[in-house]
């Protein structure tokens, strides 16, 4: 709780957000930063941020840049492989790294490997099928000066050198493939955000009210939005009234979205999927490991739930973690409602989650059986990365729950989205962030997208286009076609944060 100002129901309110995750500590900064004089107020349930998706235990810490997930590379039927949506995301990455290389610069941010470590991105495949997959997706990406460092081997020493657990004991008869690229990256997006608010809350001109659950809003015919929020320790109710609304409550900003009445809301529905880890702490173990090794998501099963055995760096102590396993769920964020979904369907979107509910049982029926799965089941699965893992050194964690977009679909009614979206209202007084993917590693890049939805009159000014290159000094240009304003900006931020 920021101890500089006390809080008056009748302040004058700039920018109001709802939702102390990475996406609210985000868009704050780059407000504050681009104009100081705004008032901004930051307005989260709990008693404390990043409790939610964004805290390190409840997501994989993954910094997505498209070299190791290989969902973004999607295969065709004639074995060609698709890779602009690695690029994009490997793009939006960089964006990220800049914004958070400008602020560890400027003393915002503390030392890098409190919130982001090294660790290489690596793909692991088998089977004739597989390997060929991986070869033609290494011979397309690293043609492109974004993917230029990706390394490649179908040989077993070398493969067991970049990941010795994974390789050992394993049926070397069998054709093994993997890629890596050295300077991946876990980032602790909960340290992250702390350490953003944190500096905020230096600021005398921003307000965190921790323990504030918004429950009602409504745009007044002066164009500015009235919350209502309720103190969730003593019940205490205060009305909130701001020119610039974000929805920024994760799962639950749907439910928000829908309160809000604006028309470009209509038709959207959330599909909530819960997430499970195994996780091993024991140092012997985890010494062996330092990667983050993505595999194949099984026939049938969501993007989400890619597995990958992974090198976490949580409160400075290395754990490794294995997942996720999805599952079945009903509740839109890890503290909410089990009536979360059934209260979120509406009139008008009702076509749309029926749509999706027809054509998407084999999804539901994987989920289920996911949830219900037995210690050895996950364990059978993990052995498939790391022959050699015990039972016993492996235990079961919660993770966090991310709702998928649901939205109209002129064909089937509905269709199920696995990506991020900005929902804006045509008026530019309010956006709300729907989705999960690729998350948190794009946040700068999606906050960006809400400046230009909602403040594109400033934005368009000299002061704040001089102000966002300062912070990312590729802010405007493209890093997918430009390979010598990569090489340069790629340059820094791997010093900058430490991470070759
Ligand atoms: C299992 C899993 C794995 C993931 N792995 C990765 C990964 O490897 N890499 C990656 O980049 N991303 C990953 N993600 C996605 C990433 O975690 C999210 O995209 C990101 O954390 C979302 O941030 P947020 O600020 O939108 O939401 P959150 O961090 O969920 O914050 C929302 C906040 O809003 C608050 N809130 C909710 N309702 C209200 C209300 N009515 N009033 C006030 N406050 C409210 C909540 O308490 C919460 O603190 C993963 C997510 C999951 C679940």
């Amino acid at each position: 709780m920021n101890a500089r100002r006390t809080f008056a129901p009748d302040d004058k309110i700039d920018v109001l957000l709802v939702g102390g995750g990475i996406m609210s500590a985000t868009l704050a900064t780059l407000l504050h930063r681009l104009d100081p004089a705004l008032q901004i107020v930051l307005l989260e349930r709990q008693p404390a941020v990043a409790t939610e998706s964004s805290d390190a235990w409840n997501n994989a810490g993954t910094g997505h840049a498209g070299y190791c997930e290989l969902n973004y590379t999607p295969e065709a039927a004639d074995g060609s492989v698709s890779i602009p949506r690695a690029l994009g995301i490997n793009a939006a990455f960089e964006v990220s790294l800049q914004f958070w290389s400008s602020l560890v610069e400027q003393g915002v941010l503390s030392a890098p490997r409190t919130f982001i470590n090294a660790t290489p991105h690596e793909s692991f495949v088998w089977g004739e099928r597989d390997v060929a997959f991986l070869r033609e997706r290494h011979a397309r990406l690293s043609r492109h000066h974004l993917f230029a460092d990706m390394q490649f081997s179908e040989d077993p020493a070398v493969i067991a050198d970049w990941m010795p657990l994974v390789m050992q004991q394993r049926d070397r008869s069998e054709p093994t493939a993997a890629t890596r690229v050295a300077y991946g990256t876990d980032v602790d997006f909960g340290a992250l955000t702390r350490q953003l608010v944190a500096a905020l809350q230096q600021q005398p001109n921003f307000r965190l009210l921790c323990g504030h659950e918004v429950d009602s809003l409504q745009q007044s015919a002066n164009r500015r939005w009235r919350l209502q929020a309720r103190e969730t320790a003593r019940g205490n109710r205060h009305v909130l009234e701001a020119a610039f609304v974000f929805l920024g409550a994760g799962g639950a900003t749907l439910p928000l979205l829908q309160k809000s009445g604006i028309a470009e809301a209509r038709g959207y529905g959330g599909f909530p999927v819960s997430g499970q880890w195994l996780v091993c702490r024991d140092p012997e173990i985890v010494g062996q490991h330092r990667a983050k090794v993505y595999g194949k998501a099984a026939l049938g099963a969501p993007p989400m739930s890619v597995p990958h055995l992974d090198t976490r760096y949580i409160n400075g102590e290395p754990a490794l973690l294995f997942g996720p396993y999805a599952g079945f769920t009903s509740k839109f964020l890890k503290q909410g409602s089990f009536l979360d979904l059934p209260k979120s369907v509406k009139s008008d979107n009702l076509k749309s989650l029926l749509g999706v509910a027809r054509h998407n049982m084999d999804l539901t029926r994987y989920l289920i059986h996911e949830a219900l799965q037995s210690h050895e089941e996950r364990m059978a699965s993990l052995r498939k990365f790391y022959p050699q893992a015990r039972s016993v050194d492996w235990q079961l964690a919660q993770a966090g729950k991310r709702v998928q977009i649901i939205k109209r679909c002129a064909e089937t009614g509905g269709k199920l989205e696995f990506g991020t979206e900005i929902v804006a209202a045509a008026d530019g007084s309010l956006a709300a962030l729907l989705g999960a993917s690729p998350g948190a590693s794009v946040s700068v890049q999606a906050m960006l997208d809400v400046l230009q939805r909602c403040f594109a009159g400033s934005l368009a000014s000299a002061a704040w286009q001089d102000q966002l290159r300062a912070l990312i000094p590729s802010y405007g240009q493209s890093l997918v076609d430009d390979a010598e304003l990569l090489r340069r900006v790629r340059e820094r931020t791997l010093t900058s944060l430490a991470l070759n």
